[in-house]
């Protein structure tokens, strides 16, 4: 369903991804771990199209992502993204947040959005808080908003980068209980992540990214717990 297959990327002179491949499935889970600067939100931005590419090639779904293509904005709806900082509307209220997407970028009736919407915001915890503004809710709460926000546009994939690092340690829980759900009804996402035990948990597959590449991948079992690669020896080390 998303096959990356050998892309390139430099900034400028800095070659930031050598050679990634990777193929998601249906329904699949796969977590992208590796030191900062490995090239992990690259490859996301590359997936949704937010950043071009020079070699290789991304389909999703037997569509070539290409940033020139000028349906990319219809690409963009297909595959949601979640950043570490939510950026929601703060003049919006919680279910404007939601709604936004479908009525601009697919024409949907207002009060079908505002449906689908109040589902999504009783889906991730947050029924009581439709009307609330973003600045009155905690940072755990507003990253739910963001994936109630993505969930709308009724994407094929969600990606998500590093969608906890922002936050205090106890709001954590919250937001990877509702990516757990999303795995489990069977929701194919990409995720970016810090957080081994989610990754060990949820992961079909677990990657990591060092210096451009994928040095690495295999079940989350092998990866976390038997790495054979001296890099992830070393990053595991680190940072478990
Ligand atoms: P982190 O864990 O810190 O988020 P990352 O693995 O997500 O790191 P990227 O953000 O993909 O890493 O960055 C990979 C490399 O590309 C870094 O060296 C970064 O400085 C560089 N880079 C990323 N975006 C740009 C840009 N827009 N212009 C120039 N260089 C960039
Ligand atoms: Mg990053």
């Amino acid at each position: 369903m998303i096959t990356i297959d050998n892309i390139h990327k430099a900034f400028g002179q800095t070659q930031v991804l050598k050679g990634v491949s990777l193929r998601v499935e249906a329904g699949e889970v796969v977590c992208l771990i590796g030191p900062s600067g490995s090239g992990k939100s690259t490859v996301l931005r590359c997936i949704n199209g937010l950043e071009s590419y020079d070699e290789g090639e991304i389909a999703i779904n037997d569509n070539r992502v290409d940033t020139q293509q000028k349906d990319i904005n219809q690409l963009r709806t297909r595959v949601g993204m979640v950043f570490q900082r939510f950026n929601l509307f703060p003049h919006r209220s919680v279910v404007e947040n939601v709604m936004e997407g479908p009525i601009y970028v697919k024409h949907e009736p207002r009060q079908q959005a505002r449906q689908h919407a109040i589902e999504l915001l009783e889906k991730v915890g947050l029924g009581d808080k439709v009307d609330a503004y973003p600045q009155s809710l905690s940072g755990g709460q507003q990253q739910r908003v963001a994936i109630a926000r993505a969930l709308a546009m009724r994407p094929d994939a969600i990606l998500f980068d590093e969608p906890t690092s922002a936050l205090d340690p106890e709001l954590v829980g919250d937001v990877l209980k509702v990516m757990r759900d999303l795995a489990t009804e069977g929701m194919t996402m990409v995720v970016v992540t810090h957080e081994m035990s989610f990754a060990r948990e949820v992961a079909d597959r677990v990657c990591f990214l060092y210096g451009g590449q994928i040095v690495e991948e295999g079940s989350a079992a092998t990866v976390l717990s038997k790495p054979q690669h001296e890099r992830t020896q070393d990053f595991l080390r680190r940072v478990l």
